[in-house]
């Protein structure tokens, strides 16, 4: 049974059996070009190796059972749709051999080209090309280098030394210049360095080839670059790539031949028109190495017209067909033009929100599947300031605006340098003729990525844009010189250490730190855009997609503020009230005072006299919030944290002790400060007297606290104001805790409230473990719960929240314990079920309890789907998190089609 399971199961597609929804099957790359070969495009005829081959080759070292005889036989249907066998002598069938997994993963995976070729088969590709030796040669050569770098990992530089050497003996800088004899001399010297480094001849059986290609590509899944870039980009590790085995079509068969890359829309702005290069006589890596200079693609016009036209009808078609912006590869062999590769294109945060609005225009798509298409990291990042430029600032350099943002950093020029500066807490700006796959953890740890070559699709565009980093590519003014570590440019001379400043949207290089200001996207939130009446396509793509994820959420906003100031932005940012004003901040400055003697207190009536002093302190912080939020709930928690963080840290005040004590000095009032900080030292102190319990055993702090709300709020109502004041109990575990602090606080507020029609809710913080267990309980006392999910992380998983994601995360990031820190991301198996526990029996127990989350997590994109799910009434975040929230919020409705467990 089991033998026959295997023998049966399909490894090997033919490019007419896919299409792009078998992408986890196929990988991006083999789905599409099946799409592509089922809508009648000219693709060149192949085949597609599963991602289920490479992830059992990759488990066990060894090809499934089976999988020979199906690329065999398909191999075999191959050559006779062409008319011709793999490298045969007289008329050979070559192949290229790509890597495609799910995810693009751009660069980082291994391909071969012109498999097939052979001492014999050379002579037949020339007859084929018309007796063109030196196109038959350097195919040749470039087959022996690509095979002897990625399946026997001889050393790249080898290759390239051997093809410098022939061009200074040819002296010229330029391939295009060795002939075929100059070729075939290379083709042995490439020989040689194949066989110094494996041992063996360069094979010239063209199947022995293919199959070693095709491990090649399985094993390049888990090569370092890539298991780096997986990390980074959060691809699981266990997908494993498709292998595509497709015909060769040539573009460097003369001047009528040629490829290049393009997008639908320019991927950096969303703008419509027709954005690609354009690379005459050389193949598809040519243009992406950015080896030599390519031209616009709106050239070819002039160099082919048929093809150009051609390739215009095929774009506007995949557009039409994917419903999206698609970037392609293509390749033209003698007038002829090939497919070579589509997908929904990269693009930048500010792209993805113009395009989602363009679509809907064109009618393409609708206003779900426009919000659906962004997200709010994306919206992050547009929140991101700008340069601020006055005439001071001057650029010294222009070179192409990859990837959007505003970067200054200290210039360094390896990967290296850039990783162990940004350890030193520096930001870098990683400047390099052009990148590679092994800049990859430089590009990672740079603030802004320049280099001096390449386009909008060379290999430092697409991964920063990718990674959502400030990019500058093809600045060509800038003379790079890695070796001496400076760049010159404008006859200035650029040392690393020095700063300079990069605009990853105009393209521009400064020398030196520019100021900042804040984004067009912030200017709109903050009221200062009217997006009617600016010509901004980015503001207005962002206001027409807010009101619709405004228009779909179920979850309401609210910001965690504790100043007139944040409450103020937060409210134009879309806030509908605060979940969390966090009291204890107005305790420091020069009220901290107040707090020493509120401590200290050993006199009869001395706490009570602290307590009086800051009353009328805490009312005015009150009324100033209550003001800002005029009419929207304000949530206002009590003092939460340890005394001792308002008192002198104990070593510090030991020492300044015994130093006044050795002086003779008078030191009594600090012996006092001493000892009370000695008394109330605790080893855990998170998990010590905090929150309700320091209501509980100091006298009149939280009525205090309670009768300052309470009168700001009825001074806000007599000033003809609506205060919604929601006064919250922090840490509570046990519904007693939570009893006893209601009693006294309902005393105080009826006594204030009187007839003034002010209402004040009472409810709790749910952040310890045993509060979520026993919410049914503790929602009897409670109006409301708000779920402070960093306690809740901290407690659920015994993890202190101050100390382990420097301490050990690395590691559990490494192990897949987890794939983010849950202290950023709501872990949905352990916290998130203490969350859902406790919703369902809070409600169950008082149906309508309010409930809501001010953790972290509440600003947090995937957080806030769930936090959907499970029926929270709404989230709070800080104030530049609140847009986020509320578009994440429209999305989750979008996506979940409306369903959340009320
Ligand atoms: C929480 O614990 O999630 C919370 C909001 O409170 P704090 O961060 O102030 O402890
Ligand atoms: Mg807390």
């Amino acid at each position: 049974m089991a033998a026959q399971e295997t023998v049966d199961h399909k490894y090997v597609y033919d490019f007419s059996e896919g299409n792009k929804e078998l992408k986890d099957l196929l990988g991006g790359k083999g789905a599409n070009l099946a799409e592509m070969t089922n809508l009648g495009l000219p693709v060149p005829p192949g085949f597609t190796i599963t991602t289920e081959a490479c992830q059992a080759y990759l488990a066990t070292g060894q090809q499934p059972d089976g999988l020979a005889g199906q690329i065999e036989a398909h191999l075999e249907s191959l050559e006779r749709a062409m008319g011709k066998r793999l490298g045969d002598p007289q008329d050979p069938l070559l192949v290229s051999v790509r890597s495609g997994a799910k995810f693009s993963m751009p660069g980082m995976m291994e391909t071969v080209l012109n498999v097939g070729l052979n001492d014999q088969s050379v002579v037949g590709l020339s007859a084929q090309a018309g007796g063109n030796d030196r196109f038959a040669w350097d195919s040749y050569r470039r087959l022996i280098q690509m095979f002897g770098k990625t399946v026997c990992e001889v050393p790249g530089e080898e290759f390239e030394h051997a093809l410098d050497e022939a061009k200074s003996a040819k002296g010229t800088h330029n391939d295009l210049d060795l002939d075929a004899d100059d070729l075939r001399g290379l083709v042995d010297a490439y020989k040689k360095i194949f066989s110094k480094h494996t041992g063996r001849e360069f094979p010239q059986q063209p199947r022995e080839q293919l199959d070693l290609a095709i491990r090649a590509v399985f094993e390049s899944w888990n090569a370092e670059r890539a298991v780096l870039y997986r990390r980074q980009e959060r691809i699981p590790a266990d997908l494993g790539t498709a292998v595509n085995v497709v015909t060769m079509v040539f573009g460097n068969l003369g001047p009528d031949s040629g490829t290049g890359v393009a997008f639908t829309r320019d991927p950096a702005s969303g703008a419509q028109g027709i954005y690609g290069d354009y690379l005459a006589n050389a193949q598809g890596e040519d243009v992406v190495a950015g080896i030599r200079n390519t031209v616009p693609l709106q050239e070819l016009e002039q160099l082919d017209k048929t093809s150009y036209d051609q390739l215009l009808g095929i774009m506007a078609r995949l557009e039409e067909h994917y419903k999206d912006l698609c970037d392609i590869e293509f390749t033209i062999e003698r007038g002829k033009l090939w497919m070579l590769q589509t997908r929904v294109g990269k693009r930048t945060a500010a792209a993805a929100f113009v395009i989602a609005g363009q679509l809907v225009d064109e009618g393409l798509i609708d206003l779900d599947e426009a919000l659906h298409r962004v997200n709010g990291a994306q919206l992050a990042q547009l929140m991101f300031p700008r340069f601020q430029l006055d005439h001071e600032f001057q650029p010294v350099a222009k070179g192409i605006g990859a990837s959007p943002g505003a970067a200054s950093g200290t210039v360094v020029f390896t990967s290296a340098r850039a990783v162990e500066m940004a350890a030193e807490g520096k930001s870098v700006i990683l400047v390099r003729r052009e990148t590679n796959p092994d800049d990859l953890n430089g590009m990672i740890a740079a603030q802004g990525i320049l280099t001096s070559r390449g386009g909008k699709t060379s290999h430092a565009a697409v991964v920063a844009r990718g990674m959502g980093k400030t990019c500058v590519s093809g600045a060509d003014e800038i003379e790079v010189n890695v070796p001496a570590k400076r760049f010159t440019v404008a006859g200035q001379t650029v040392n690393e250490g020095d700063v300079v400043s990069i605009d990853g949207t105009t393209g521009k290089v400064y020398l030196g730190e520019v100021p900042v200001m804040p984004s067009e996207v912030v200017q709109y939130f903050e009221g200062s855009l009217d997006p009617e009446h600016i010509d901004n396509a980015l503001v207005r793509a962002v206001h027409r997609i807010m009101t619709h994820a405004d228009g779909m959420r179920r979850l309401a906003v609210r910001t965690n503020a504790d100043t007139g100031a944040d409450a103020a932005r937060a409210r134009r940012f879309g806030a509908e009230g605060i979940g969390l004003c966090r009291t204890e901040h107005m305790f420091l400055g020069d009220r901290r005072e107040l707090v020493e003697r509120l401590i200290l207190a050993r006199a009869p009536g001395e706490r009570e006299a602290a307590l009086e002093a800051l009353l009328p302190l805490q009312r005015a912080d009150f009324e100033e919030i209550f003001r800002e939020m005029d009419g929207l709930p304000v949530t206002v928690r009590l003092i939460d944290p340890p005394l001792h963080e308002f008192l002198p840290p104990l070593e510090q005040l030991a020492v300044n002790v015994a130093v006044a004590q050795e002086r003779g000095e008078d030191v009594a009032k600090e012996e006092a400060l001493l000892a009370a900080v000695r008394r109330m030292h605790e080893e855990n102190p998170m998990l010590g007297l905090r929150g309700v319990r320091l209501g509980l055993v100091i006298p009149g702090l939280f009525a205090m606290q309670v009768r300052a709300i309470a009168e700001a709020a009825v001074a806000c109502a007599r000033g003809g104001g609506v205060a919604r004041p929601e006064i919250m109990v922090p840490l509570v575990g046990a519904v007693q805790e939570l009893e006893t602090v209601r009693a006294e606080a309902e005393k105080i507020i009826a006594e204030v409230v009187g007839d003034s029609g002010v209402e004040v809710l009472i409810g709790t913080m749910i952040e310890v473990p045993r509060a979520a267990l026993t919410a049914g309980q503790i929602a009897e006392a409670a109006e409301f719960f708000s779920f402070g999910t960093n306690d809740l992380t901290q407690m659920g998983w015994g993890f202190s929240r101050d100390d382990v994601e420097g301490a050990f995360f690395w590691r559990y990031l490494e192990l897949g314990i987890f794939g983010i820190s849950p202290f950023e991301s709501i872990d949905r198996d352990g916290v998130g079920r203490l969350v859902r526990i406790a919703a369902e029996e809070g409600r169950a127990a008082r149906p309508g309890l309010k409930l809501g989350v001010c953790g972290e997590h509440g600003g947090d994109p995937d957080s806030v789907h769930f936090f959907h799910e499970v029926g929270l009434d709404y989230v709070s975040c800080s104030p530049f998190r609140v847009p986020v929230a509320r578009l994440e919020a429209g999305r989750a409705v979008v996506e979940t089609g409306g369903s959340d467990s009320r």
